[in-house]
């Protein structure tokens, strides 16, 4: 099978290029470089420099031979969202709409979408399932559902068949180190702290120290970025298989605290690292943990990384 990785260059997107080759896929990659970076373009895969905003491009690079899309070029800032949701309902929804009927033009079928944690919204239990209810509260959460929305309907009206990946944190890097692009501007916790490690950033600010929480920090399922690219070769196969569309939660089900992650991340660094409170940040919930036993039956996705000090060495190992 060949896979148009779209947003391939990006962090995640990186190492699902990376996972694919490695089990065998032909890939070609679409990216319009706005956030990924030319140095996760690994050998063996195809390179198209386009965006999902074009239609023209995106027909073009399914026009021969695509068996499949990996979308993951979204803008991805939860803050950003909130101030410019013109630029997020351009790129996430008129963006992957462009991918949906662009696949329908050319009868490619399958689709794995990047969604998100974030469609849920303000848990109203602990851990999520998929059967939560889809609430989000913040538009970047919202640009995901209706994407979901969107396939869901593609899917029942017979045009594509699709798997939904429901992120909950993606962190780490490959541990053999082929992934080097960092990402520019990082919004995330441990890209943070790596800049604050590295002496990049003064220093860190914990967001809120008050939440229900056993330290009073927020507390997140954080799952390596090398289990999560296994999970879309996993998906695409299923889909290759049955045809059968999907949503899937992809977490360890393991919660830890941000202060348990600063501490850990000193341990592996080796020295203290400065930081102090700050006021919570909006629209954060104090817990977010994923109930993954949906792709662990339909898939036979188990994450191999369930040590956080472990994770965050493969971050350290490449800033070093
Ligand atoms: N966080 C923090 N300081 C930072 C960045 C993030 O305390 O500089 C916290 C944030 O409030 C959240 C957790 O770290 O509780 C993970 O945030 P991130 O933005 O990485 O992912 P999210 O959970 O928002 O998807």
């Amino acid at each position: 099978m060949r896979i148009l990785v779209i947003g391939g260059a990006g962090y995640i997107g990186s190492h699902v290029q990376k996972q694919l080759l490695e089990e065998g896929f032909g890939v070609t990659v679409f990216d319009d470089l706005s956030s990924g970076d030319r140095v996760n373009l690994l050998p063996g895969a195809d390179f198209i420099l386009g965006s999902i905003l074009d239609k023209k491009a995106l027909a073009h690079a399914m026009s021969g031979g695509i068996d499949g899309v990996v979308h993951l070029a979204a803008k991805k800032a939860v803050g950003e969202s909130m101030e410019w949701p013109e630029i997020y309902a351009e790129n996430n929804i008129c963006g992957a709409l462009n991918i949906l009927n662009a696949m329908t033009a050319c009868g490619v079928r399958h689709i794995v979408f990047s969604s998100s944690a974030a469609v849920y919204g303000m848990p109203r239990y602990i851990p999520l399932d998929e059967a939560h209810p889809i609430e989000p509260i913040n538009y970047y959460g919202y640009t995901k559902a209706a994407i979901e929305e969107n396939m869901r309907w593609y899917a029942r009206l017979g045009k594509i068949d699709y798997a939904a990946l429901r992120y909950f944190n993606a962190v780490g890097y490959a541990a053999d180190k082929s992934i080097t692009g960092k990402e520019r501007n990082p919004q995330n916790l441990l890209p943070i702290i790596m800049e604050a490690a590295t002496g990049k950033r003064e220093k860190l600010s914990i967001f809120g120290n008050d939440y229900d929480t056993p330290d009073g920090t927020c507390v997140r399922d954080y799952v390596h970025v090398s289990d999560l690219a296994r999970a879309h070769t996993l998906a695409l196969k299923k889909l290759a298989t049955d045809g059968e569309s999907f949503t899937v939660n992809l977490g360890t089900g393991k919660g830890t605290s941000v202060k348990e992650i600063v501490d850990a991340a000193e341990k592996v660094i080796g020295r203290k690292l400065n930081y102090d409170y700050a006021p919570r940040r909006a629209g954060d919930p104090a817990i977010l943990t994923a109930k993954a036993d949906k792709a662990r039956q339909l898939l036979g996705w188990e994450p191999q990384y369930t040590d956080i000090e472990e994770i965050i060495r493969t971050v350290w190992n490449l800033e070093q």
